[in-house]
Protein backbone atom coordinates (compact mmCIF):
# COMPACT_ATOMS: atom_id res chain seq x y z
CA UNK A 1 0.00 0.00 0.00
CA UNK A 2 1.24 3.50 -1.20
CA UNK A 3 0.86 6.42 0.88
CA UNK A 4 1.47 10.01 -0.20
CA UNK A 5 2.27 12.50 2.24
CA UNK A 6 1.82 16.73 0.96
CA UNK A 7 3.19 17.98 4.30
CA UNK A 8 5.07 21.18 4.67
CA UNK A 9 5.95 21.70 8.02
CA UNK A 10 9.36 18.92 8.20
CA UNK A 11 8.83 18.14 11.96
CA UNK A 12 5.12 17.11 10.56
CA UNK A 13 6.15 15.22 7.81
CA UNK A 14 9.18 13.39 8.82
CA UNK A 15 6.96 12.18 12.26
CA UNK A 16 4.03 10.79 9.83
CA UNK A 17 6.51 9.27 7.33
CA UNK A 18 8.10 7.13 9.88
CA UNK A 19 4.97 6.52 11.72
CA UNK A 20 3.25 5.41 8.46
CA UNK A 21 6.45 3.31 7.07
CA UNK A 22 6.76 1.33 10.24
CA UNK A 23 3.32 0.15 10.24
CA UNK A 24 4.23 -1.03 6.60
CA UNK A 25 3.20 1.08 3.94
CA UNK A 26 5.36 2.39 1.63
CA UNK A 27 5.53 6.42 1.79
CA UNK A 28 6.29 9.05 0.06
CA UNK A 29 6.38 12.76 1.32
CA UNK A 30 6.59 16.01 -0.73
CA UNK A 31 6.43 19.50 1.03
CA UNK A 32 4.26 21.55 -1.25
CA UNK A 33 1.45 21.28 -3.54
CA UNK A 34 2.26 21.82 -6.93
CA UNK A 35 4.98 18.80 -6.02
CA UNK A 36 2.09 16.86 -4.30
CA UNK A 37 -0.31 17.25 -7.29
CA UNK A 38 2.07 16.45 -9.70
CA UNK A 39 2.80 12.74 -7.67
CA UNK A 40 -0.76 12.47 -6.65
CA UNK A 41 -1.35 12.14 -10.91
CA UNK A 42 1.58 10.56 -12.01
CA UNK A 43 2.26 7.81 -9.92
CA UNK A 44 -0.25 5.52 -8.13
CA UNK A 45 -1.10 5.61 -4.57
CA UNK A 46 -3.43 4.37 -2.07
CA UNK A 47 -4.03 6.92 -0.09
CA UNK A 48 -2.98 10.48 0.37
CA UNK A 49 -2.34 12.62 3.77
CA UNK A 50 -2.64 16.05 2.32
CA UNK A 51 -2.24 19.49 4.37
CA UNK A 52 -4.84 22.34 4.19
CA UNK A 53 -1.75 25.32 4.09
CA UNK A 54 0.78 24.41 1.56
CA UNK A 55 3.07 26.34 -0.17
CA UNK A 56 2.75 26.28 -4.17
CA UNK A 57 -1.10 25.73 -4.42
CA UNK A 58 -3.60 24.62 -1.17
CA UNK A 59 -5.05 21.33 -0.35
CA UNK A 60 -8.13 22.74 -1.67
CA UNK A 61 -6.67 23.29 -5.41
CA UNK A 62 -4.99 20.22 -5.24
CA UNK A 63 -8.05 17.67 -4.27
CA UNK A 64 -10.37 20.06 -6.46
CA UNK A 65 -7.77 19.28 -9.80
CA UNK A 66 -7.16 15.80 -8.65
CA UNK A 67 -10.59 14.59 -8.48
CA UNK A 68 -10.78 15.54 -12.00
CA UNK A 69 -8.99 12.58 -13.16
CA UNK A 70 -8.40 10.51 -10.41
CA UNK A 71 -10.37 8.97 -7.02
CA UNK A 72 -7.66 8.24 -4.71
CA UNK A 73 -8.94 8.45 -1.51
CA UNK A 74 -7.91 11.32 0.63
CA UNK A 75 -7.28 12.08 4.06
CA UNK A 76 -7.44 16.01 5.05
CA UNK A 77 -4.85 17.47 7.75
CA UNK A 78 -5.68 21.09 8.89
CA UNK A 79 -4.50 23.41 11.67
CA UNK A 80 -8.14 24.64 12.59
CA UNK A 81 -10.93 21.94 13.88
CA UNK A 82 -13.24 24.42 11.90
CA UNK A 83 -16.27 22.71 10.75
CA UNK A 84 -16.55 25.28 7.62
CA UNK A 85 -13.41 23.81 6.71
CA UNK A 86 -14.47 20.18 7.27
CA UNK A 87 -17.58 20.76 5.05
CA UNK A 88 -15.26 22.24 2.30
CA UNK A 89 -12.59 19.30 2.41
CA UNK A 90 -15.93 16.75 2.60
CA UNK A 91 -17.11 18.70 -0.54
CA UNK A 92 -14.49 18.69 -2.59
CA UNK A 93 -13.98 14.98 -2.08
CA UNK A 94 -12.07 14.48 0.86
CA UNK A 95 -12.54 10.93 2.38
CA UNK A 96 -11.76 12.37 5.96
CA UNK A 97 -10.60 15.29 7.82
CA UNK A 98 -7.91 15.57 11.19
CA UNK A 99 -7.52 18.53 13.30
CA UNK A 100 -3.86 19.32 14.13
CA UNK A 101 -2.05 18.27 16.41
CA UNK A 102 -3.30 14.88 15.66
CA UNK A 103 -2.93 11.84 17.75
CA UNK A 104 -0.96 9.41 15.51
CA UNK A 105 -2.95 6.02 17.01
CA UNK A 106 -6.36 7.53 15.68
CA UNK A 107 -4.72 9.20 12.65
CA UNK A 108 -3.61 5.76 12.00
CA UNK A 109 -6.91 4.16 12.67
CA UNK A 110 -8.52 6.65 10.01
CA UNK A 111 -5.96 5.90 7.25
CA UNK A 112 -6.54 1.99 7.72
CA UNK A 113 -10.23 2.28 7.50
CA UNK A 114 -10.26 4.36 4.56
CA UNK A 115 -8.21 1.62 3.03
CA UNK A 116 -10.07 -1.09 3.68
CA UNK A 117 -13.11 0.48 2.40
CA UNK A 118 -11.23 1.70 -0.82
CA UNK A 119 -10.26 -2.11 -1.01
CA UNK A 120 -11.73 -4.15 -3.77
CA UNK A 121 -12.85 -7.09 -2.25
CA UNK A 122 -11.55 -8.99 -5.12
CA UNK A 123 -8.20 -7.43 -5.46
CA UNK A 124 -7.75 -8.67 -1.52
CA UNK A 125 -5.71 -11.53 -2.81
CA UNK A 126 -2.83 -12.08 -5.05
CA UNK A 127 -1.74 -15.98 -6.66
CA UNK A 128 1.13 -16.94 -8.42
CA UNK A 129 1.52 -20.63 -9.05
CA UNK A 130 0.45 -22.27 -5.47
CA UNK A 131 1.70 -19.05 -3.72
CA UNK A 132 -1.02 -17.18 -2.42
CA UNK A 133 -0.91 -13.46 -0.66
CA UNK A 134 -3.78 -12.56 1.63
CA UNK A 135 -3.36 -8.83 1.52
CA UNK A 136 -5.88 -7.80 4.47
CA UNK A 137 -4.41 -10.48 6.65
CA UNK A 138 -0.82 -9.86 5.53
CA UNK A 139 -0.33 -13.05 4.96
CA UNK A 140 1.65 -15.67 2.90
CA UNK A 141 1.03 -19.38 1.99
CA UNK A 142 2.41 -21.86 -0.42
CA UNK A 143 0.74 -25.45 -1.06
CA UNK A 144 -1.21 -24.60 1.77
CA UNK A 145 1.44 -23.82 4.46
CA UNK A 146 1.41 -20.39 6.18
CA UNK A 147 5.08 -18.69 5.19
CA UNK A 148 5.95 -15.95 8.08
CA UNK A 149 7.13 -13.12 6.75
CA UNK A 150 8.58 -9.51 8.37
CA UNK A 151 6.91 -6.51 7.09
CA UNK A 152 9.91 -5.78 4.35
CA UNK A 153 9.82 -8.97 3.13
CA UNK A 154 5.71 -8.52 2.95
CA UNK A 155 5.91 -5.49 1.35
CA UNK A 156 8.74 -6.63 -1.50
CA UNK A 157 6.17 -9.92 -2.04
CA UNK A 158 3.66 -8.25 -2.39
CA UNK A 159 5.16 -6.10 -5.30
CA UNK A 160 6.40 -8.99 -6.98
CA UNK A 161 3.82 -10.22 -6.92
CA UNK A 162 1.36 -7.83 -8.22
CA UNK A 163 3.71 -7.39 -11.00
CA UNK A 164 4.59 -11.03 -11.68
CA UNK A 165 6.33 -11.78 -15.23
CA UNK A 166 7.51 -8.09 -15.22
CA UNK A 167 11.33 -7.82 -14.97
CA UNK A 168 11.94 -5.33 -11.48
CA UNK A 169 15.23 -3.90 -11.66
CA UNK A 170 16.69 -3.60 -8.25
CA UNK A 171 16.34 0.46 -8.10
CA UNK A 172 12.85 0.26 -8.65
CA UNK A 173 12.17 -2.93 -5.92
CA UNK A 174 14.50 -0.60 -3.98
CA UNK A 175 12.11 2.76 -4.31
CA UNK A 176 8.95 0.99 -4.09
CA UNK A 177 9.82 -0.92 -0.49
CA UNK A 178 12.74 1.00 1.11
CA UNK A 179 11.93 4.35 -0.58
CA UNK A 180 15.19 4.79 -1.39
CA UNK A 181 16.31 6.80 -3.84
CA UNK A 182 18.23 5.13 -7.54
CA UNK A 183 22.00 6.11 -5.95
CA UNK A 184 21.22 4.23 -3.02
CA UNK A 185 22.97 0.64 -2.82
CA UNK A 186 20.89 -1.74 -3.65
CA UNK A 187 22.64 -4.72 -1.87
CA UNK A 188 19.93 -4.36 0.51
CA UNK A 189 17.39 -5.68 -2.28
CA UNK A 190 19.84 -8.97 -3.26
CA UNK A 191 19.84 -9.99 0.95
CA UNK A 192 16.53 -9.37 1.00
CA UNK A 193 15.18 -11.36 -1.92
CA UNK A 194 17.77 -14.30 -0.34
CA UNK A 195 15.85 -13.91 2.26
CA UNK A 196 12.32 -14.06 0.51
CA UNK A 197 13.54 -16.68 -1.29
CA UNK A 198 14.70 -18.93 1.92
CA UNK A 199 10.99 -19.07 2.96
CA UNK A 200 8.68 -19.08 -0.18
CA UNK A 201 11.42 -20.97 -2.89
CA UNK A 202 14.03 -23.21 -0.89
CA UNK A 203 11.22 -25.81 0.53
CA UNK A 204 9.53 -25.95 -3.09
CA UNK A 205 10.09 -27.72 -6.11
CA UNK A 206 9.66 -24.98 -8.23
CA UNK A 207 11.49 -21.93 -7.95
CA UNK A 208 8.74 -18.37 -8.71
CA UNK A 209 11.80 -16.04 -7.65
CA UNK A 210 14.35 -15.86 -10.87
CA UNK A 211 17.14 -13.38 -11.25
CA UNK A 212 17.46 -11.58 -14.32
CA UNK A 213 21.37 -11.02 -14.82
CA UNK A 214 22.06 -7.39 -15.40
CA UNK A 215 18.69 -6.24 -15.19
CA UNK A 216 16.58 -7.72 -11.76
CA UNK A 217 14.01 -9.76 -10.54
CA UNK A 218 10.97 -11.43 -11.73
CA UNK A 219 8.30 -13.75 -9.82
CA UNK A 220 6.62 -15.65 -12.12
CA UNK A 221 6.08 -19.50 -12.95
CA UNK A 222 8.22 -21.09 -15.21
CA UNK A 223 8.94 -24.41 -16.45
CA UNK A 224 11.08 -26.66 -13.68
CA UNK A 225 13.76 -27.29 -16.02
CA UNK A 226 14.94 -23.35 -16.08
CA UNK A 227 13.96 -22.15 -12.95
CA1 LIG B 1 0.87 23.54 6.37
Amino acid sequence: MRILIVEDEPKTGKYLQKGLSEAGYVVDWVEDGVTGLHQASTEHYDLIVLDVMLPGRDGWSVIEALRRERATPVLFLTARDDVGDRVKGLELGADDYMAKPFDFVELLARVRSILRRGQPREATTLSVADLHLDLTRRKATRQGKTILLTSKEFSLLWLLMRRSGEILPRATIASQVWDMNFSSDTNVVDAAIRRLRVKIDDPYETRLIHTVRGMGYVLEERDAIDS
